[in-house]
């Protein structure tokens, strides 16, 4: 790479100045538009305070403010910080003690919040973002989306009188544009720290630079045959403010002069409303979402046959969703692998052809791996034996921010990311990721693969959903149980779930315990959260 993202998002100002940027429930913003907002905003922050360095907290839902305040901090070489805007008041204070920002810009619906934070954090400014403040009322009634109700209700029983009030997002733009000489970052400098999803452990604070993120944009670019600059139209269904989201929709977008069609949240309505104006071409999302989309496109509820590049990632997609999806909308849907580590894109199928469902293809391009003993991880493993993934390339990370312990546990010799999963290469060099080292249970002596359970219990014709986890037994060693969904209108008896592993799979792969659970838990991205899963197993 050499431009960093601000000038990256400059050089698609000047090449596609008229064409449409942002669209939010149709409101459009162009290029030429973003540009003089970012700018705008860029200065707001300027006289707020904020400098080269510092860090600026972003609370925000997919909106128009979310993608103007990312480029205005980065603009001034400061490091944003994405945050959920669904976690509890806990578990973002959690956040704001671990990275310490001075400036948050966030959600009104939790900016009395933020404000409230206790005065011992380094909190000192709190922007508050409307972000229907640009539609028509109707528009805004019908953003009231459930989810924002819930934490509405929530906000009220927790505001008190705010100690720092909250800027109103509308102010910060009132006070000119940024010198156009302002000095910007360098390539090297940190432009986000972006939080894990905490799927294994507390979501951890990953450093990434400016050429890491403008790089795997461009590793995208060149993974994706046939994109038209200046063309193409994405759907930003997945969260901004996760890795994956932020570079397959915001970043990539903006680099290619796309129209970017934002979502504040998934919604199966919204996407059909948002397809009659205009309709998607590239929808990078995750399985459970192209499943319920393909659902509907079969029953014609909503027209997707627009969409010429469907990419997914995040967990393992099923080869039957793939099937659907592919039934539905006549477009190929390919599955990529990555992590937050790694900006987060590291591995993708080919988009054609040669693609392989079951499988996350093939390293990105200037993307290394090597399969390691997970004991022994600087011991490479044969080829075709599954071990430790590691990776290497422009796109992972510098470390953990404020954890040097966990940063040189996970980057080898200051290079090589140790993803924790388990990996194994076909002759030809399509890889396959089989479970998370840190989720294989110990038995009796034996490693049994959650994933492999899994797939049995998905064989069932009752069962819907499975997930496998470890149970710690009273006098040590583990458990295999299991929490499975049934189809709708179906019951089963936990014996009659064991018979069928039974025959099967080794005996002591079967599941000692087995529950019926109405739905798994899952991230707001969609992982299956089996922490929890062993909570409700447990009690
Ligand atoms: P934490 O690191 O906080 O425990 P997390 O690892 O889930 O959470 P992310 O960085 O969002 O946080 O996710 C990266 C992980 O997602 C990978 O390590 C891998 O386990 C999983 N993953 C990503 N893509 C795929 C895929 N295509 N198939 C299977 N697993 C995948
Ligand atoms: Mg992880």
């Amino acid at each position: 790479p050499s431009q960093t993202l601000p000038e990256m998002l400059a050089a698609s100002v000047a090449t596609y100045g008229k064409k449409t940027a942002l669209e939010f429930f149709g409101a459009v913003t162009t290029y030429r538009e973003l540009g003089e907002q970012v700018s705008r905003a860029a200065e707001g922050l300027r006289r707020l305070g904020v400098r080269a360095g510092d860090r600026v907290a972003l609370v925000l839902p997919n909106s128009p403010q979310h993608v103007v305040a990312f480029y205005a901090a980065l603009r001034l070489g400061a490091i944003v910080i994405e945050h959920n805007p669904l976690y509890t008041p806990r578990e973002l204070r959690h956040q704001f003690e671990d990275h310490g920002a001075k400036f948050a810009i966030v959600w009104d619906k939790l900016a009395d919040t933020v404000a409230e934070f206790p005065s011992d954090l380094a909190l000192q400014h709190v922007v508050s973002v409307d972000i229907t403040a640009a539609l028509p009322v109707a528009k805004r009634l019908a953003l009231r989306l459930p989810i924002a109700k819930a934490r509405e209700a929530r906000a009220q029983l927790t505001a008190t009188p705010t100690s720092k009030r909250p800027l109103p997002w509308a102010k910060l733009l009132t006070r000119g544009s940024l010198s156009r000489k302002h000095p910007g970052p360098a390539l090297g400098d940190i432009a986000l720290l972006q939080y894990t999803s905490g799927t294994t452990g507390s979501p951890k604070g990953a450093v990434l630079t400016h050429a890491n993120l403008r790089a795997n944009a461009m590793q995208g670019r060149a993974w994706v045959p046939g994109l038209r600059d200046g063309e193409e139209t994405f759907y930003g269904v997945l969260p901004l403010f996760h890795a994956y989201g932020l570079t397959l929709c915001l970043t990539f977008a903006m680099s290619i002069g796309a129209r970017l069609v934002l979502f504040p949240k998934y919604d199966l309505e919204l996407v059909a409303a948002a397809t009659k104006k205009s309709p998607p071409t590239f929808l990078p999302a995750v399985p459970p979402i192209y499943d319920q989309l393909a659902r509907a496109a079969a029953r014609g509820t909503l027209d997707l046959t627009s969409v010429r590049f469907a990419i997914s990632g995040a967990m393992s997609l099923p080869v039957a969703t793939v099937d659907r999806w592919e039934a539905a909308t006549g477009g190929l849907l390919v599955e990529g692998y990555g992590m937050t580590e790694s900006s987060p894109v590291a591995l993708g199928n080919p988009i054609g052809p040669s693609r392989r469902p079951g499988t996350v293809g093939v390293p990105f391009p200037s993307t290394d791996i090597r399969v390691v003993d997970p004991e022994n991880p600087t011991h490479d493993l044969p080829l075709g034996e599954a071990g430790e993934l590691l990776l290497r390339g422009p796109q992972v990370f510098q470390g953990y921010w404020n954890r040097p312990a966990d940063t040189a546990e996970t980057l080898i010799d200051g290079e090589w990311l140790r993803t924790g999963d388990i990996a194994s290469v076909s002759p030809d060099g399509f890889v396959t990721i089989t479970d998370r080292l840190k989720e294989i249970i110990i038995t009796g002596g034996f490693n049994v693969s959650p994933s492999e359970v899994e797939d049995v219990l998905a064989a069932h014709p009752d069962i819907v959903g499975a997930a496998v986890v470890a149970l710690p037994k009273p006098r040590g060693g583990e458990d295999v149980a299991a929490a499975i969904v049934l189809r709708e209108g179906t019951s089963i008896e936990p014996e009659a779930v064991r018979e069928f592993c039974k025959s099967r799979l080794a005996p002591y792969k079967v599941p000692r315990r087995v529950i019926v659970v109405d739905e798994l838990p899952r991230s707001l991205i969609g992982k299956v959260l089996r922490r929890e899963v062993r909570e409700r197993l447990m009690s």
